[in-house]
């Protein structure tokens, strides 16, 4: 932490804030492929995890229909948390939606942290725990995973005793692998709260939500993002015990999420079988580029249940990969870890955007045999 004053206004904020490295987004495609000079259609975009089906018609139509966008949402969100309860089967008091669930996971490390307190978090993890824990002021203890990417328990309940909540996605971002059961079951028995990010589970199957109204301790967030294709206009939700719902609303800033993301999502819901499809289309587009990937021979590619692949390429570094192929306009997503220094991680695209990567990525295993 900084000693020294900061200069200027900067002298206002609070330490912590100051040293704090910002989250670190992926880059808008059209400006990486600009500064690259790739032609826009040239770009596989698989680097950001997203739908690459693009959202369902009922969604364009009804934004196009709507005509409250002078109005502010309702604060209650009462259409929205019933809809949610007919999609998730748990009860609107359980449910509260936000922009995107990356504003759940901000509110509930909000909501649990006071400064110096602790959330165990279990990398290789999404980066928004840890981001969202330190603008909180609370801080980390990072537990990492074993060697086939499963949570070291053992680890997770000798932490326990010096933290408050424990944070898993599952499906698991970046490593692609689904909590098991028993490993839920350890999680919940610390007493610690609970966070299960589902961002992925549709491409999964099989969801803890059911769970959330028999236990305490524990919230599962959802998203539009993925499975819906709504990225863009922010549209997540939490399931969590009536008590902690009641709380989060009310320490919410109250119009989130926005007019046209419940629209969307009210009508992603009313065309959720069209969806699915296209969830399971991108299923068996994921197995199809394993195997492809899996012919190459020198990648290693882990299992996934979501819609993406972690793929190590020993002897290469992630980050040069990621700059080879984006001149190529294949954008992937590398790691700057110890542990994923010889990882890229591709979202499933369109099927000749997959093409494209498989083969990139053959060629820059062929370069390396020359
Ligand atoms: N959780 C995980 C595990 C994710 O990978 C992502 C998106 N990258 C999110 C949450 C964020 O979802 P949203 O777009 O709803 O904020």
């Amino acid at each position: 932490m900084t000693t020294t004053p900061a200069p200027g206004i900067l002298r206002l904020v609070r330490p912590d804030i100051l040293a704090m490295l910002g989250y670190e987004p992926i880059e808008p495609a059209g400006l990486l492929a600009e500064r690259l000079g790739v032609p826009a259609d040239r770009v596989a975009k698989l680097d950001g995890n997203e739908n690459p089906y693009g959202p369902s018609p009922r969604v364009l139509e009804a934004l196009a229909r709507f005509d409250g966008y002078h109005r502010y949402p309702d604060p209650e969100q009462r259409h929205l948390r019933e809809a949610l309860a007919g999609y998730t089967g748990v009860g609107p008091e359980h449910i509260v939606a936000g922009h995107g669930s990356d504003e759940l996971i901000d509110l509930l490390l909000r909501a649990v942290l006071a400064p110096g307190d602790r959330v165990i978090d279990c990398p290789p993890a999404f980066g928004m725990y840890g981001f969202s824990a330190r603008v909180a002021g609370g801080e980390t203890i990072e537990v990492p995973r074993r060697d086939d990417f499963s949570l070291d328990l053992d680890a997770v309940r000798k932490a326990a005793g010096g933290a408050k909540a424990v944070l898993v996605a599952s499906p698991n971002n970046p490593t692609g692998n689904s909590l098991r059961r028993d490993e839920l079951d350890a999680l919940l028995a610390t007493g610690l709260l609970v966070v299960v990010d589902e961002a992925y589970v549709e491409f999964a199957g099989d969801s803890n939500v059911s769970l959330v109204p028999q236990r305490e301790n524990l919230v599962v967030l959802r998203t539009f993002s993925k499975w819906a294709a709504l990225a863009g206009l922010r549209a997540g939700y939490g399931i969590m015990p009536p008590a902690l719902a009641s709380l989060l609303m009310r320490i919410k800033q109250p119009y989130t999420p926005n007019v046209a993301a419940e629209v969307a999502m009210l009508a992603s819901l009313d065309d959720r079988d069209r969806l699915m499809e296209s969830v399971r289309t991108i299923v068996a587009e994921r197995e199809r580029v394993r195997r492809g990937l899996e012919a190459l021979e020198f990648a290693q590619v882990f299992p996934s249940d979501a819609n993406f692949l972690l793929v190590r390429l020993p002897g290469f570094e992630g980050l040069h990969v990621r700059d080879d192929l984006a001149r190529r306009g294949v954008f992937l997503r590398y790691f700057d870890t110890e542990r994923l220094r010889a990882c890229v991680r591709i979202s499933v695209g369109l099927p000749d955007q997959n093409d494209r990567a498989v083969e990139a990525l053959r060629e820059q295993g062929g370069s390396r045999a020359r």
